[in-house]
């Protein structure tokens, strides 16, 4: 596996793999990689001829009193975890390269990006898109392949691909879960042994959920009361509770095939998201 660390050497590889006539697929990572992120490494292979992830941890994503400081970094395990995945290269820049002192400009999907994590996270996903868009751009891939974990973060990446008829196929990973159920994030290491039973809440939430489509409820108001009072039962703060449209993120009062209950609650100091589409088969 090849470590690449800017984006002009990044760009010169994949002109040189392009011209050969092979294919790219992408994995946009902030790195200390868990089986999810490994997942989505597999998938990347299958999908391309060569992987490539990219490890960066995206400082405009970040807001003034998030946890951009003490984001978990290890990135000696993460190459020798993304190496055993048969990964081409792993790309890590450096901020100053990617977000040079001249640089101006941002790109923004409006609308996808006011409610669920935009509203307590400003300015989260204009970050996202600006630094998507730039691997994009720096990678050339024919795919890039993301986790349903982050399913706002989904929409918007395809909302803009769409928009600006960006040539890459978005591939969705389905969510990488614990054998408890809590899905894997890089932040779960946050959590004290207290705060992660605690946070098992979420995915009791999703079960309770699911029983109750199969048994044909199809008010929203209602499951959504159930799934409040069933998360306030543990040590954690409700930032949203929705019911959306997995595409159009639009709030539904009928339950329906493309209804996805999206969730973010706080454990102690630790923000936690999870969600379901709730019809989907496992
Ligand atoms: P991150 O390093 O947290 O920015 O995540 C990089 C990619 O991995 C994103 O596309 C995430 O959605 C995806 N990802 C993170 N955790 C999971 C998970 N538990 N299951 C599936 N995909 C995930």
């Amino acid at each position: 596996m090849e470590i690449i660390r800017t984006p002009l050497e990044m760009t010169a590889w994949a002109n040189r793999v392009l011209a050969t006539g092979q294919t790219i697929a992408l994995v946009p990572t902030m790195g200390f990689f868990h089986e999810g992120h490994l997942r989505l490494m597999r998938k990347a292979t299958e999908n391309a001829d060569h992987a490539v992830v990219s490890l960066f941890v995206n400082p405009i994503q970040f807001g003034a009193n998030e946890d951009l400081g003490r984001y978990p970094r290890n990135f000696s395990r993460d190459c020798q975890l993304a190496q055993a995945e048969g990964v081409d290269v792993l790309f890590a820049p450096e901020v100053e390269d990617m977000y040079p002192a001249e640089a101006a400009t941002r790109v923004i999907v409006s609308g996808l990006t006011d409610g669920l994590c935009g509203e307590s996270r400003p300015g989260h996903f204009n970050g996202v898109t600006t630094v998507v868009a730039k691997l994009f751009h720096i990678v050339k891939p024919h795919c890039a392949v993301f986790g349903r974990k982050d399913f706002q973060q989904l929409a918007v990446i395809e909302r803009m691909v769409a928009d600006l008829n960006w040539d890459v196929k978005i591939v969705r990973h389905p969510i990488v879960r614990e054998t408890d159920g809590l899905a894997m994030s890089s932040r779960n290491t946050y959590l004290s042994a207290s705060e992660r039973h605690a946070a098992l809440c979420l995915f009791r939430a999703i079960g309770h959920a699911r029983r109750r489509v199969r048994a044909g409820l199809v008010e929203a108001t209602v499951l959504h009361r159930e799934v409040e009072e069933l998360l306030r039962r543990e040590a954690v703060i409700i930032e949203y509770v929705s019911f959306v449209d997995q595409s159009t993120l639009r709030p539904q009062a009928v339950l329906q095939k493309s209804t996805v209950l999206a969730m973010a609650i706080k454990v102690g100091t630790t923000r936690l998201i999870d969600n379901d589409i709730l019809f989907e088969e496992h």
